[in-house]
């Protein structure tokens, strides 16, 4: 049995407020890595996936053959800017 708590307006307020710092904490993150085209995560450069406008990815993305080096490990790491 599980017990569902409404949340109140002011709860939903805050929640929505966070997540929005998040996502804006998120963004500017992305920016900045795409500006210096570097990973935020492994350092190593990015590329701009070709079938979404506007998404870039690591450029260690993805199964061997598909990574700028398959002798590096994967990076998933992925932002849209
Ligand atoms: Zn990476």
């Amino acid at each position: 049995m599980t017990t569902f708590t409404r949340p109140t307006k002011s709860n939903a307020r805050k929640l929505a407020a966070a997540s929005a710092e998040r996502m804006a904490a998120e963004r500017a993150k992305v920016i900045a890595a795409v500006k210096a085209n570097t990973c935020p995560v492994c350092g190593r450069p990015l590329r701009r996936n070709s079938s979404i406008a506007g998404w870039w990815q690591c450029s260690q993305f993805g199964a061997v053959g598909f990574r700028a080096d398959s002798n590096a490990p994967a990076c998933d790491w992925q932002g849209v800017h």
